[in-house]
């Protein structure tokens, strides 16, 4: 099958040797981040500590918000730099709403998609003076962020980050900058390296759809660049890592994947609606859901298709339910996103990729049934 975008199934076999690839660079991230922002973000972990600002995370986490923050910047600053004036608080707000209120989605997300086409992605991008940011560039940045809605995780961690740079000098932050910058560049290059062919038709894509998703509310989700895809990447492992030991701790295991992975589209599908999604009833023996929910049985886990954007607070640790850990499964633009969002809410998450997208709402126009590595699924269960 063609990929439409990415697909970490080469030669349309399974993606074992890209699960191997994802180990050995995130390895490699690690080791390049000690010689360069892993002091940073020790610095950055003992100012939390002594403010009390939060409960001190594993290291990777603050790692995976550098590369983060240098990947982001790199990538929208310019664009966010040039919108002077927008209804940013709106439209963070409707980002939000579309996820409580999934009645009144599509109507939110037709004002979205205008608002974002007119309001935050201007035809004409100003040139900026400086490639290194300065700090009340980050705030206006981060407003941006949060009003597109997709990067709303991000913006809140940024901040923060924001607060710790505010307490140094300019030679201090010009350093603190210059190394992030390098590492983004390094990232840029090597990323490409190793993960360009499961992206290799990220461009073309990029080339032919742009005027496609003009005034749609998935225009930034879906036009992504090829870093961007590489950043979640490596992402997903950082993340499976730090949050690993949180998930091995939970007695319930839920598995939550997105309608994409049926057999059938969402009018056939005989799936019964509940509180947290949909559960499979088993109408057709091949449909990848079906045989998700009979190894789940067999394994102990519950099986749950989620729409896109849902509330995933429904699924954090209340006093009368104890913390479930979920393996969220989604395609690589929005896995990061949502991983950080269940780790907001407390959730012990782990992820597996979408081996490639191919939902008919955002990326091709009849639907292709997606997939996961169900081996990758099964090695998470049984650490
Ligand atoms: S097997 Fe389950 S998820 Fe698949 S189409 Fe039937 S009801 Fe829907």
């Amino acid at each position: 099958m063609e990929a439409v975008t990415y697909s970490i199934r080469l030669d349309d076999s399974n993606s074992e040797e890209y699960y191997k690839d994802a180990h050995n660079f995130t390895d490699e991230v690690i080791f390049h981040a000690s010689l360069t922002i892993t002091p940073i973000a020790e610095e950055f972990m003992d100012y939390l500590h002594t403010f009390r600002l939060e409960e001190v995370r594993k290291v990777e986490e603050y790692i995976l918000e550098l590369i983060s923050f240098g990947v982001l910047w790199n990538s929208y600053s310019q664009t966010a730099l040039s919108v002077k004036h927008a209804p940013f608080i709106t439209m963070a707000r409707m980002a939000e709403w579309r996820k409580k209120h999934q009645k009144a989605k599509p109507f939110i997300d037709f004002a979205r998609g205008i608002f974002l086409t007119f309001f935050l992605l201007p035809a004409e991008k100003e040139k900026q003076n400086s490639e290194l940011p300065a700090l009340e560039q980050i705030d206006h940045v981060c407003k941006w962020f949060e009003a597109t809605g997709e990067f709303r995780e991000q913006a809140l961690r940024f901040i923060r980050w924001r607060a710790f740079w505010g307490t140094k000098n300019s030679a201090e932050l010009k350093n603190m900058f210059r190394t992030i910058d390098d590492f983004t560049q390094w990232f840029k290059k090597r990323s490409a390296e190793v993960f360009g062919k499961y992206t290799a038709n990220v461009e073309a894509f990029l080339e032919s759809s742009r005027k496609r998703y003009k005034w749609r509310e998935d225009r930034i989700s879906c036009t992504r660049s090829p870093v961007e895809y590489h950043l979640n990447m490596v992402g997903a492992e950082l993340m499976n890592r730090a949050f690993k030991s949180e998930f091995e701790n939970t007695n319930s295991k839920a598995v939550l994947l997105p309608g994409c992975i049926r057999f059938h589209n969402n009018n056939e599908c005989k799936s019964k609606r509940v509180k947290e999604g949909l559960i499979c009833e088993g109408c057709t023996p091949q449909c990848n859901v079906n045989r998700l929910r009979e190894m789940g049985k067999r394994k102990g886990f519950d099986v749950y298709i989620i729409p896109h954007a849902s509330d995933l607070s429904l699924w954090s640790p209340k006093p009368d339910r104890p913390a479930c850990g979920v393996i969220a499964s989604a395609c690589v633009t929005t896995l990061v996103e949502g991983g950080w969002e269940l780790k907001r809410y407390e959730v012990p998450a782990q992820c597996v990729l979408l081996d490639y997208s191919g939902c008919k709402k955002h990326w091709h126009c009849r639907g292709v049934s997606t997939g996961l590595n169900v081996r990758e699924l099964k090695r998470i269960l049984s650490n």
